[in-house]
């Protein structure tokens, strides 16, 4: 049979078995190459360093830190993960950190000056509100500082979720979440446009989701939640996991 097959061949060449061709890859969307490999890896640093520090009237719960250190170890694998509750800046202290102050006051408390080779390093910052004004209304902010080395700084308006403890809901379920959307924007989220809000801010679409914009659809999706169980969404949904998995396997480029 297999002599046949190969005479047919000979004489009929366009009906030899010819190679299936190679799949061409397709190549990943950019945003998929956005995510700080430092933090999720694969490669890249092998320590990553959370450091928290608070003004003495607004420090982090208990709660919120167990859930950064879960998120953190699920989502930067191979790593080692250290989380410091670090400096306690005095209450007075805040007087005099309205607005580009509060910068000095992240320059003492930082318990790093300079970049430590195969470290990525997280800096997060208790505050009573925005420094930079009620009026940015914000529960959190995250931000990629480059002075005086390259690190992600993260805020947490401890007193501005104090006061929107509303539906029952504890201080510490608030902080909870918002440190782990917080770290979610320093990890990468939301970058994917098919569950991105279009405005450029980086949220997640799910008002499921942790990384869910607190928009009004969102606050009433989970109000009965909120209101029976005294919870609110904490994590990432599957579709921000998925895009972090996804990113973490990107080529090198
Ligand atoms: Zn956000
Ligand atoms: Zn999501």
């Amino acid at each position: 049979m297999k002599r046949l097959a190969a005479l047919l061949g000979l004489l009929f060449p366009g009906c030899a078995p010819t190679p299936e061709p190679a799949p061409v890859p397709t190549p990943e969307p950019a945003w998929v190459f956005e995510a700080d490999r430092d933090l999720i890896g694969p490669g890249g640093a092998s320590k990553v360093d959370i450091e928290i520090d608070w003004f003495a009237p607004v420090p982090p719960d208990a709660l919120a830190l167990e859930a950064l250190a879960e998120v953190a170890r699920r989502e930067c694998p191979g790593k080692e993960i250290s989380i410091r509750r670090d400096t306690e800046l005095p209450g007075e202290r805040w007087k005099k950190c309205r607005g580009d102050r509060i910068e000095a006051a992240l320059d003492e408390c930082r318990g790093r000056t300079q970049a430590e080779p195969g470290v990525a390093y997280v800096h997060i910052l208790y505050c009573p509100i925005n420094p930079w004004g009620e009026e940015f209304g914000s529960n959190g902010l995250c931000r990629r500082l480059r002075k005086p080395f390259p690190h992600w700084q993260i805020f947490i308006f401890k007193g501005t979720l104090r006061n929107r403890a509303v539906l029952g809901l504890k201080p510490e379920v608030l902080d909870r979440s918002c440190l782990v959307h917080e770290f979610g924007h320093a990890l990468g989220l939301v970058e994917n446009p098919e569950h991105r809000f279009e405005d450029g801010g980086g949220h997640c679409t799910d008002t499921k989701c942790v990384m869910t914009k607190p928009k009004l659809a969102a606050v009433l999706d989970n109000a009965v939640e909120a209101m029976t169980t005294g919870l609110i969404p904490w994590d990432y949904c599957e579709k921000c996991r998925a895009d972090l998995a996804r990113s973490r396997k990107r080529p090198a480029r």
